[in-house]
């Protein structure tokens, strides 16, 4: 790259975009000098105005398509639509698929160093639109009206609106429905700056094969003007509703919810089904967002594990017990290991309420908990990992080694800390068989991989 930067700040240049980061932005090249473009697409000429350089790169705006991708698709509202971070929906979902997997690839060559690694075509959605289960939609007010929708990319400025295109319809009415009665009963919103009014955010989860329904109203204040009109309005207009929930948080902060949450009505839990196991789903826990892919990933997890019921399965990184009690139903005996002690407790009666008796959880560090187990002489045949996205602490993968255990299951939601702990995991004398990318959240630039990983003799 040459050392001069060949463009200015407010240059308009005309280029061709011949890659898409893994945020989702066209790459220009400029004499080899990288322009990201948010909205450009592979093989699009466009033109481009140069908003900010740097030393290796510059970012620009789109001004005007010259040449156009056959991926490319047309957007109605682009701004209104921007839900949620729906960083790729002007890409057809062929071709976000095709990005997807491609960035997979690219990935785990670039950055684990492996050559020759099978990696399955995408799993896909048949309907990539209307998927989310669950909405945490901020309330603010405008010229005296209370409004709701997400914010505007980058702002703390609240875009009202009634439709999120990947959110399942039974959340855009619930959504829709509380605001309006809200508005009606005249509660006052909360309001950023001054931090006063009371309605923070509106939170809706949807049980999709139960078609049961839980509201959260979070507010600064304790209290909730005209609550029990507003209880019951939602209970009239809402039929699935089985949980109104009040959460409270006083705090100046970007966090959703505060410490203390209270039942205005019906259970606690909304419960949902993923396969053949029940989950009990309270406000406050991780649940997958994707219920039908969730399915086909953990599907998939279950089948790299190839269990016959012999097995010992540690699951590292467990939340509520999700994937430790699929696998449940076809081992011996299950440890599940979470940081989070209420997700623990979670899982802990998830486990009981499908009379599931061979998992046991344990609260701590999957990088603490699994040494200590393997030191007391409890090793595993199969260990599945889920981490977040920072990937595997490097303490786990090295008493995965020590370990031997002879399979490893990797469910990953960042393919470059993937690609990194799988060469780690080779270098220790494992053997990455195949990679399957799961499409767990259409119109956005992540991408849910599950591997296979097992030990070379
Ligand atoms: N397998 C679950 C959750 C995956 S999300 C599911 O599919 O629903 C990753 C989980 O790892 C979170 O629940 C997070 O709380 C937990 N976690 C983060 N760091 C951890 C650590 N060092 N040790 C154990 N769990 C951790």
């Amino acid at each position: 790259m040459s050392k001069t930067i060949p463009v200015q700040k407010n240059d308009y240049i005309e280029a061709v975009f011949e890659d898409l980061t893994h945020d989702g932005a066209g790459v220009a090249k400029v004499d080899g000098y990288p322009i990201f473009v948010q909205g450009g697409l592979p093989e699009e000429k466009a033109k481009i105005k140069v908003i900010k350089t740097n030393k290796g790169y510059a970012i620009g705006k789109l001004i005007e398509i010259l040449e156009r991708s056959h991926f490319r698709v047309d957007i109605a509202k682009q701004d209104a639509h921007k839900y949620g971070g729906c960083q790729i929906e002007h890409i057809s979902y062929e071709g976000q698929l095709k990005y997807k997997e491609n960035m997979v690839r690219q990935v785990l060559t670039r950055i684990g160093k492996l050559e020759d690694v099978k990696v399955h075509t995408i799993l896909g959605m048949e309907h990539p639109w209307h998927y989310r289960n669950k909405a945490q939609v901020p309330v603010g007010e405008k010229d005296g009206k209370l409004i709701a929708g997400f914010f505007k990319q980058r702002t703390h400025e609240i875009v009202d609106t009634n439709e999120s295109l990947i959110q399942l319809p039974e959340i855009n009415e619930a959504v829709q429905t509380v605001k309006e009665i809200c508005s009606e009963l005249r509660i006052p919103a909360y309001q950023e700056e001054s931090h006063k009014g009371v309605i923070r955010h509106i939170m809706a989860r949807y049980g999709k094969t139960t078609g049961e329904l839980m509201v959260v109203l979070v507010t600064r204040t304790g209290e909730i003007p005209f609550k029990e009109k507003l209880v019951e309005q939602i209970i009239a207009s809402l039929p699935q509703v089985k949980s109104i929930v009040h959460n409270v948080n006083s705090k100046r902060t970007n966090v959703i919810l505060g410490d203390k949450t209270k039942l205005l009505w019906g259970n606690e839990v909304i419960y949902d089904y993923i396969g053949d196991v029940k989950f009990a789903i309270s406000a406050r826990s991780f649940y997958q967002v994707n219920p039908d892919q969730t399915k086909v990933l953990y599907e998939k997890a279950l089948e790299y594990a190839d269990l016959s019921g012999e097995e010992n399965v540690i699951d590292a990184y467990c939340g509520i017990g999700t994937i430790s009690l699929f696998l449940a139903q076809k081992a011996r005996k299950v440890f599940g290991v979470e940081i989070v002690p209420e997700a623990i407790e979670d899982a802990k009666r998830n486990a009981e309420l499908n009379g599931i008796t061979n998992a046991e959880f344990a609260v701590g560090e999957a990088e603490t908990v699994i040494p200590k187990w393997y030191k007391e002489g409890n090793n595993a045949d199969v260990l599945v990992v889920d981490p977040p996205r920072k990937g595997c602490d490097e303490r786990l993968l090295n008493t995965i080694i020590e370990m031997r255990p002879k399979k490893v299951v990797y469910v990953s939601c960042n393919p470059a800390t993937l690609a990194r702990d799988l060469r780690i995991l080779e270098d220790g004398g494992y053997k990455t068989v195949e990679v399957q990318p799961v499409d767990m959240f259409p119109q956005t630039t992540h991408v849910e991989c599950c591997a296979l990983i097992e030990l070379i003799k």
